[in-house]
């Protein structure tokens, strides 16, 4: 194989056996990687069981562009089901471990079972589970910090959120980048899976090395030149904020603020104070404002921060927030008294000590906050309603998606075709994409009618 590994690297938690699949060459073409090939992989392997159960398997996958020299292809994706509707939960991240992954020799890692003890799988020159009980109840920063202080691995993992199951738990990986939606914190907490580690450093096979390398050159070319990223920041909510608009920059390619082998950056917060520890996403910034008093921008990134640190899906909890009504009074949204950033970490803490008291009063809070009525474009690929035709994933969408490709290039399919020929030796097409496209969401619907019925 070229361009992937034909390596799937399963690992169970319960028994503590790991071992590697190999799959046949068109499944490979057919599924794309990504959240095509984490489809696969769970239909392929999936019991219907409930979302927490330990046989409910994860799936984080890379694409077969991740790792090679070709621009904005450094995300991975995770599949699992969710504990917020049962239904199937993709997401990607972004950061620098899905490259690692790919480096490592493997196109997607599986994980079953639960383990006895909280652990971290390690994936190096050895794979082995490792029991770390020391790290149960750490926040997500402390965790990487230590894990990546040990042998400079990349790290993704969870925080109380995840170790607590609550259902709008991230994964969060390199200094704050988030699989957010979905809950899919939560199945990797059920799985007493604290963090996987990854350290890689193997160079992708070619097909066709001069001819790749000429495509992705090209390809450089365009996006550095490219406006749309900048005209994205114009238009997005965020920007559209007096607060945040003197403290929005773009690109962003400094320290680890972008994804691996990323040439645009993308629309997030520069020049802040905390901005080496992760600055807020548009979409964050637009749902933590109405919780400031409208002046203090940093207050949004130290929540963020927060947040991330916890492990919580920022969306998703300021929405739950909302519905709390955090120090709002009748009159608008001003602080119920004291001091608005205690106000807002102490509510947040209130919840972790409830839940962690075995209270789950906050249940049907989260759900609440996060119903398609309540969520409409947030929810993403968790809503059910994309299994019966109402969904808006394009073609284009889950082409973007199963290659990990970034979406904010929006490159062009033959642009993505001709790449793929190159790296694979097999021969893509646009046409063949859209088939692809096409056979993705035909499997996630179907999946998500076998699992309404169970
Ligand atoms: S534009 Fe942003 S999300 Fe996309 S690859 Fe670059 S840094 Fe990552």
């Amino acid at each position: 194989m070229e361009g992937n590994w034909n390596r799937v690297l399963f690992a169970n938690l319960s028994s503590g056996e790991i071992w590697v699949d190999h799959y046949e060459p068109d499944v490979w073409k057919e599924n794309l990687g990504g959240v095509g090939l984490g489809l696969f992989i769970f239909e392929k392997i999936a019991k219907y069981v409930a979302p927490l159960s330990p046989d409910n398997p994860l799936v984080f996958t890379v694409g077969p562009l991740t790792g090679t020299v070709f621009p904005n292809t450094g995300r991975y994706s995770v599949v699992s089901r969710s504990p917020l509707n049962g239904a199937i939960a993709e997401g990607n991240g972004g950061g620098f471990i899905g490259n690692e992954i790919k480096r490592a020799g493997f196109d997607a890692i599986v994980i079953l079972g639960a383990a006895g003890a909280p652990s971290i799988l390690r994936i190096g020159n050895k794979i082995r589970i490792e029991e770390r009980p020391e790290l149960w109840g750490k926040n997500y920063f402390h965790t990487e910090a230590k894990l990546r202080s040990e042998d400079g691995s990349r790290v993704a993992g969870i925080g109380r959120a995840g170790e607590n199951c609550i259902s709008i738990a991230a994964i969060i990986n390199d200094g704050g980048r988030a699989v957010a939606r979905g809950g899919l914190g939560a199945v990797m907490g059920s799985k007493k899976l604290k963090a996987i580690t990854v350290r890689g450093g193997k160079e992708i096979p070619l097909n066709d090395q001069r001819s790749f390398f000429q495509v992705s050159r090209r390809t450089c070319d365009q996006l550095v030149g490219l406006t749309q990223v900048n005209s994205d920041k114009n238009s997005s909510t965020a920007y559209a904020s007096p607060v945040a608009r003197p403290s929005y920059s773009l690109p962003r390619k400094d320290n680890d603020a972008h994804c691996a082998n990323c040439v645009t950056g993308c629309p997030r917060a520069g020049g802040l104070k905390w901005d080496y520890l992760g600055s807020p996403e548009p979409q964050t910034i637009a749902s933590l404002l109405p919780f400031t008093d409208g002046r203090d921008f940093e207050q949004i990134a130290r929540w963020n921060y927060y947040l991330n640190d916890a492990g919580l899906d920022t969306l998703s909890m300021s929405k739950v927030l909302s519905i709390l009504k955090l120090g709002i009074h009748e009159d608008g949204l001003t602080p119920s008294g004291g001091n608005r950033e205690d106000h807002f970490v102490h509510k947040v803490e209130d919840i972790f000590r409830n839940v962690e008291n075995g209270d789950a009063s906050i249940m049907p809070f989260v759900l609440e906050a996060t119903t398609p009525e309540n969520f409409p474009d947030l929810l993403g690929k968790t809503n059910k309603k994309q299994s019966t035709g109402t969904n808006k994933i394009t073609s284009m969408d889950e082409i973007y998606n199963s290659l990990i490709v970034c979406k904010f290039a929006k490159l062009g399919i033959d642009t993505l075709s001709e790449a793929l020929r190159f790296s694979t030796g097999l021969d893509y097409s646009s046409d063949s994409l859209l088939a692809s496209a096409s056979l993705i969401a035909k499997r996630r619907e179907s999946l998500n009618k076998k699992m309404d019925e169970f």
